[in-house]
């Protein structure tokens, strides 16, 4: 049987996504700034927005950060979650790797992320308790970038791998930095992904086209049930149409793409991604770069049991059994649709898009 899922969907998870209805910007209840970090004068950039906003801030005199566990699972998700430390990254993070399909290379600006997806990724790439680290060696990080450039060839550099770039700019002003900064590369392209929609900071940039904002979006319904402490769908939509509009108009002018993902069967799949991909062309109805890229729901073993410790009431399908198992080159496995399931996304996805947005590009189905 590999069709839809009909997972009860009505559950605990429900009371909690609908307060997002009001999502604000994200406020930390605890900051932590280590030593080397508050040295940096990038560091000092963010101890300075912090303390406009009258946030708890602690300067520590080491570069340990430690009160992130609590008694159980749950505890320590929920006081990792409300921290925000400013570190700086380890050597290791000069140390750039390839990123397939979505860019040559990643680098990072910060690691976790403060919304409560619960099937977020970051599950399966982070260890320890989910506390948000932002790096205040930024400026270095990105001079780095620069000796994994090539003459005469666009280089991509993706930044989201590890966090939400958009859902921390307000306190650290670090992806602004990141977009000035290719703006002056002749050859390097930066690449990000949001699912936050406070774009108003990076419409004055001087991008000259060298980054390409990307909005994360999905059907209302697994967005609503299963996206908390993200902005709803039309406010993301809004924002991306902002971002790609020209400077004349009040926009940012930026190439744009859609991320849609994870992608799920969920049930009348079909009504509900028509649905999106009707209020995403209603949108986008001027000219404008814009790429897709379809990504399907998957887990591995170990993302799996993380998930279920952060959320054990999660409505989430994670089940193996209904699953086709994909090996990675390192002999890993993940959970994947069945084939006959992912050709008929494939194919549904495919159509909507060349039909509703025929000069758009789909860069990658996965
Ligand atoms: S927005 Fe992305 S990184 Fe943040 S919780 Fe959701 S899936 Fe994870």
């Amino acid at each position: 049987m590999d069709l839809e899922i009909s997972t009860v969907y009505a559950s605990a998870v429900d009371a909690i996504n609908n307060e997002r209805a009001d999502i604000k910007l994200w406020m930390p209840k605890r900051v932590l700034f280590t030593a080397d970090a508050i040295k940096e004068p990038f560091g000092q950039k963010i101890y300075e927005r912090i303390a406009k906003l009258n946030l708890p801030v602690e300067v520590l005199k080491h570069n340990r950060i430690t009160g992130l566990r609590g008694e159980t699972d749950r505890e320590t998700y929920k006081l990792a979650k409300s921290t925000l430390a400013i570190v700086n990254a380890p050597e290791g993070a000069y140390k750039l790797r390839p990123i397939p399909p979505s860019a040559d290379f990643q680098f990072h600006l910060a690691e976790g992320c403060p919304a409560h997806c619960q099937y977020c990724y970051l599950a399966g790439s982070l260890s320890g308790p989910p506390a948000i680290r932002v790096f205040a060696n930024l400026p270095s990080i990105l001079y780095n970038t620069t000796r994994y450039e090539q003459l005469n060839k666009i280089t991509s550099f993706e930044a989201s791998c590890y966090t939400d770039p958009l859902s921390l700019e307000h306190l650290t002003g670090s992806l602004s930095e990141t977009i000035q900064f290719f703006g002056t590369r002749s050859f390097s392209h930066l690449r990000f992904v949001t699912k936050f929609d406070a774009i108003d900071p990076l419409l004055k940039l001087d991008h000259n086209d060298r980054t390409q904002c990307r909005i994360s979006l999905n059907a209302e319904i697994v967005s609503r049930r299963l996206e908390g402490g993200t902005p709803g769908i039309d406010k993301r939509i809004k924002a991306l149409r902002k971002l790609a509009l020209p400077k004349e108009q009040g926009g940012g002018g930026y190439p744009i793409g859609v991320v849609l993902a994870p992608i799920m069967p969920v049930p009348d799949w079909k009504d509900a991604y028509g649905q999106l991909f009707q209020l995403l062309s209603q949108s986008l109805n001027f000219p404008c770069d814009l790429t897709f890229e379809l990504i399907t729901h998957r887990f591995t073993p170990g993302s799996k049991d993380v998930l279920l410790g952060w959320y054990p009431n999660t409505s989430l399908e994670m089940d193996e059994a209904s699953r086709a198992i994909k090996k990675n080159k390192f002999g890993g496995t993940k959970f994947v649709y069945r084939k006959d399931m992912m050709s008929s996304l494939k194919d549904f996805f495919e159509k909507e898009i060349k039909l509703k947005f025929p000069q758009s590009k789909i860069l990658y189905w996965t």
